[in-house]
C-alpha cells in the first residue's frame, strides 16, 4: 500500500514507473545495473529503506517449471540485485516466498538458481518450512477479509518489495505486482482467498501487507495460459515503481491490455491504493510504445483440445484446480494418452452436475465439490494431485504414466 507521503507527492506529481531494457539473456552484472537504473529513475529507495530495516524481497516461486526459459518463476538475479542494494543501504534483506497450494517451495528453491544464492550466503527462505510461523494481519476496510493469514515474516518486515514475473493469468488476465502478494499468504489463506473472492481479497491483502516497492521481472515472461503453463516471451525488461497500481497499470499496457481490463488493478485503484490513469503516470526510461508487445490472452490459448472431452470450471474454481487439470491434460498429451479423453466430462469448483450427461462419464474434482454432486469418479484434494486426475479420467483402461514425479501413484499423498 502506498504511504500518506506518496499520496501527498501524487497530488503534485505523477506516479513514476521506470522501464529499463536489457540485452537478451542478461547476466547478473547487467541485471544489477538495470535494477539500479530503474530505482534511480524513480528517485531511489532511501526514502523507504532505512538502515537496520528488515526488508522482505518477495519473488514468484509459484510452481515448476523453474527453468529460466520457461518464464514461470522470478529470475534469481533480480532479488539478488535488490538484496545487494538493500544491504548497501545498511538494511537486512531476506528473499522469501511460498509457492502455490500443494507446491513444495523448497523444491522450487533446490531446483532453481535460488539454491546458488543460498550457497553464496543470501537469506533465501521457504515460508512454508515452519508451518506454525503464521499470523493474522488486519486489512484496512477489507471488502472480503477483516484479517488475512500470512507468514510471520511478513509482520516482522519493515518493508515488503513485490518482485513478480510478468505473465498472463488464466483467472486474472495478468499477474504482476499486486497479485504476487498472494505468495505471502499461508496455504490456508490462499484457499480462503479463492473461495471467498480473489478480486477484492488480493486488494484486502495489499492493504494488510503495505508493499512499498515493486520491481518486475519482465525478462522472459509468459503469454497464453499462464501463470505456469504459458508460452515464454522474451521482453528483456525491468519495470519498477513505488506505486504498485501504477506499475501494474503500466505492465498491463506493456502486454496489450487496457488497464481497465485488469480487475485487480481497477479494484486497487478504486480503493485509493494507487494510480491507474495513464495520464497520471510518468513513464521513465524506455518508451512504452517501443517495447510493448501484445500477449496472447489466456482464453486465446488452448494447449490441449480434444473433441468429445468437456472441461467445466465453476466461477469459484481457483488456480489450484485450473492448473491441476491443465497439468493433467499436458501429462496425458506427453504420455500419448489423449485418446482416453473423449466421452469424459471433468468438473471443478463446486458447480451442479450438468443435465444430459451420464453420471458415470463425469469426473468431479476437489474439496469444493459438494458431497451430493461428487460422482463415483470423484478426485479428492485441494488441489488434487494431477496424476490422480489422470487416473480418474483413464479409469481401468491403462496405467497412469508419471511425467514429473518420482513416486509411484500408490505412494502419492492423497
Ligand atoms: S478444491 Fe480446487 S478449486 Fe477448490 S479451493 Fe481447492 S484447489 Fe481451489
Amino acid at each position: 500500500m502506498i504511504t500518506n507521503s506518496v499520496i501527498e507527492d501524487m497530488k503534485i506529481s505523477k506516479a513514476k514507473v521506470a522501464i529499463v531494457k536489457t540485452n537478451s539473456s542478461p547476466d547478473y552484472p547487467e541485471i544489477r545495473q538495470a535494477v539500479e537504473k530503474a530505482l534511480d529513475l524513480i528517485g531511489g529507495v532511501q526514502d523507504i529503506i532505512q538502515p537496520g530495516h528488515l526488508v522482505l524481497i518477495n519473488p514468484s516461486w509459484v510452481a515448476p517449471p523453474v527453468e529460466r526459459e520457461a518464464g514461470c518463476i522470478t529470475l534469481p538475479e533480480i532479488p539478488r540485485a535488490l538484496a545487494d542494494i538493500v544491504q548497501e543501504l545498511g538494511a537486512r534483506p531476506v528473499i522469501a516466498e511460498s509457492s502455490a497450494v500443494g507446491v513444495d517451495s523448497e523444491k522450487v528453491i533446490q531446483d532453481s538458481g535460488y539454491q546458488q544464492l543460498r550457497e553464496m550466503g543470501y537469506a533465501v527462505v521457504d515460508l512454508k518450512k515452519n508451518k506454525k510461523a503464521y499470523v493474522t494481519l488486519p486489512s484496512e476496510n477489507g471488502k472480503v477479509f477483516e484479517v488475512l493469514e500470512c507468514w510471520e515474516l511478513v509482520q516482522q518486515a519493515d518493508v515488503v518489495i513485490s518482485v513478480p514475473k510478468l505473465k498472463t493469468h488464466d483467472q486474472t488476465e495478468m499477474t504482476c505486482a499486486i497479485k504476487k502478494l498472494k505468495g505471502l499468504l499461508t496455504d490456508k489463506g490462499k484457499r480462503a482467498m479463492h473461495q471467498e473472492g480473489l478480486f477484492e481479497g488480493v486488494v484486502d491483502l495489499m492493504t494488510a501487507v503495505k508493499p512499498k516497492l515493486a520491481v518486475v521481472d519482465a525478462i522472459i515472461c509468459q503469454e497464453g495460459v499462464g501463470p505456469i503453463f504459458g508460452k515464454p516471451v522474451e521482453m528483456n525488461l525491468i519495470v519498477a515503481g513505488k506505486d504498485l497500481v501504477a506499475v501494474d497499470s503500466t505492465c498491463a499496457r506493456l502486454i496489450g491490455y487496457k488497464p481497465a481490463e485488469t480487475l485487480l488493478t481497477v479494484n486497487a485503484a478504486a480503493r485509493g491504493l494507487g494510480i491507474i490513469d495513464t495520464d497520471k503516470i510518468e513513464i521513465l526510461g524506455a518508451s512504452l510504445d517501443k517495447v510493448k508487445r501484445r500477449f496472447l490472452r489466456s482464453i486465446e490459448d488452448d494447449p490441449v483440445k480434444v473433441e468429445g472431452f468437456r472441461l467445466i470450471h465453476a466461477e469459484a474454481t481457483c488456480t489450484g484446480c485450473r492448473n491441476t487439470i491443465m497439468s493433467a491434460l499436458i501429462d496425458m498429451r506427453n504420455a500419448d494418452q489423449l485418446m482416453y479423453l473423449p466421452g469424459v466430462t471433468v468438473i471443478t469448483g463446486g458447480t451442479p452436475l450438468p443435465e444430459g450427461i451420464p453420471r458415470d462419464e463425469i469426473v468431479t474434482v476437489g474439496l469444493c465439490m459438494p458431497e451430493e454432486s461428487r460422482t463415483e469418479r470423484h478426485v479428492q484434494g485441494c488441489p488434487p494431485n494431477n496424476a490422480l486426475v489422470v487416473q480418474a479420467i483413464i479409469g481401468g483402461r491403462a496405467e497412469v504414466k508419471r511425467m514429473y514425479a518420482e513416486e509411484s501413484l500408490d505412494k502419492t499423498e492423497q
